[in-house]
C-alpha cells in the first residue's frame, strides 16, 4: 500500500553513508513492520484476561479515545506528546539542509513575512528561500507531514490522494497573502511513508536544474536525477527515522503503563522484584536515548 509511488520507501535504498541513514534495531523493525503492514512485537497490545487496563492501549488524541495499532500507523504522527511536532520539524531541517547544499540562501521561520500589507499578520511559514535560481520572487515552502491512510484516501490506488489535498488546504491558508506580497508559495507535503508532493518535487527538480545551468553551463539529465535521489533519500530516511523513534518512545511508555499497572494489583514481593526493572521513568528512558544517539553522532563525525 505503501509502495506504489515513487519516492516513499527511498530510505531502503539510501545505504549507510550517512549517519541520519543509521537506525538502531527498534527503529529498522518499526520502519519493517510499518512498510509490510505486520504486527510490531514491541508495542504491547491488551491483554483481556489479565489486571489488564485497556485505557493504557487508547490514545486520547482528537478528543477521542482511539485504539492504538500494533503495526505502529498510529503512534507514527500521534500529536499526543510531541511526536508529530518532531516529525514536521525533523522535516523541515532536512530540507533546509538540502536547499542549503545546492548554495541557496535559506531561513528558518521568517518573521514579518506577510507584515507589509497587514502589520498584524504575524503567520509564520516554515522556510524563506532568499534567492531562488530563476531570479524571481523569494520562495516561502511551508511543510506538512499526513498521514498515508487520513480521510483524504478515497482510493486504494491513489495514495497522492492525502498530499495533493494538503496542498491544497496549504494554498487556502497562504496562497492569497504570498501573492499580494510578491513571494512564491509552495506547500511541501509528504505523506508518512515518505511520498512527496508534487509542488516540492518540481520545486527541488527546478533549482536543481538552474544550479547545474549556472554552474555547469549545461545540464545533463544523469546528474539532476543523481542530485534528485540524493535529496529524496535524505528526505525519506528523515521521515522514516523520526515515524519509528516515535514508536519507540510511545512503546516504551505503554510497556511501562502496563507493568505498573500489573504491579499495583499484584501483592506477591517476589513479584515487584521483576518489575523493578521498569523503574527508570520514560522521560528518563527518552533522555538516555537522544544522549545515546548525539554521542553516537558526534562519534561518526
Ligand atoms: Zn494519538
Amino acid at each position: 500500500m505503501s509502495s506504489i509511488n515513487p519516492t516513499s520507501g527511498a530510505w531502503l535504498s539510501a545505504g549507510l553513508s550517512h549517519p541520519s541513514f543509521l537506525l538502531s534495531p527498534f527503529e529498522f523493525t518499526a520502519a519493517m513492520c510499518r512498510r509490510n503492514t505486520i504486527h510490531n512485537t514491541s508495542i504491547p497490545t491488551f491483554n483481556s484476561h489479565g489486571t489488564d487496563n485497556p485505557q493504557n492501549y487508547q490514545c486520547p488524541c482528537y478528543g477521542r479515545n482511539t485504539m492504538i495499532d500494533q503495526i505502529g500507523y498510529h503512534l507514527t504522527g500521534c500529536k499526543i506528546d510531541g511526536g508529530a511536532i518532531r516529525l514536521h520539524d525533523n522535516v523541515i531541517h532536512t530540507i533546509v539542509t538540502l536547499f542549503r547544499s545546492i548554495g541557496l540562501s535559506v531561513a528558518l521561520e521568517p518573521l514579518n513575512m506577510f507584515s507589509d500589507l497587514e502589520p498584524d499578520d504575524n503567520r509564520r511559514p516554515d522556510i524563506l528561500i532568499r534567492n531562488p535560481y530563476d531570479g524571481g520572487n523569494q520562495i516561502i515552502i511551508d511543510v506538512s507531514v499526513t498521514s498515508f491512510n487520513s480521510s483524504a484516501r478515497t482510493n486504494d490506488n491513489k495514495p497522492e490522494q492525502v498530499v495533493i489535498t494538503r496542498e491544497k488546504q496549504k494554498f487556502g491558508k497562504y496562497g492569497e497573502a504570498a501573492k499580494k506580497n510578491h513571494i512564491r508559495f509552495c506547500p511541501a507535503s509528504f505523506s508518512t511513508t515518505g511520498e512527496m508532493g508534487p509542488i516540492i518535487k518540481n520545486l527541488f527538480l527546478e533549482q536543481i536544474r538552474l544550479k547545474l545551468q549556472l554552474v555547469d553551463g549545461e545540464v545533463k539529465r544523469s546528474k539532476v536525477r543523481k542530485i534528485m535521489n540524493h535529496c529524496v533519500r535524505h528526505i525519506s530516511a528523515a521521515i522514516n527515522r523520526s515515524a519509528s523513534r516515535n514508536i519507540f518512545f510511545k512503546a516504551t511508555k505503554m510497556v511501562n503503563l502496563a507493568r505498573h499497572t500489573q504491579q499495583n494489583f499484584s501483592s506477591s514481593t517476589s513479584c515487584d522484584f521483576t518489575s523493578s526493572s521498569a523503574s527508570s521513568s520514560p522521560d528518563d528512558l527518552i533522555q538516555q536515548f537522544e544522549l545515546q544517539i548525539m554521542n553516537q553522532d558526534v562519534i561518526q563525525n
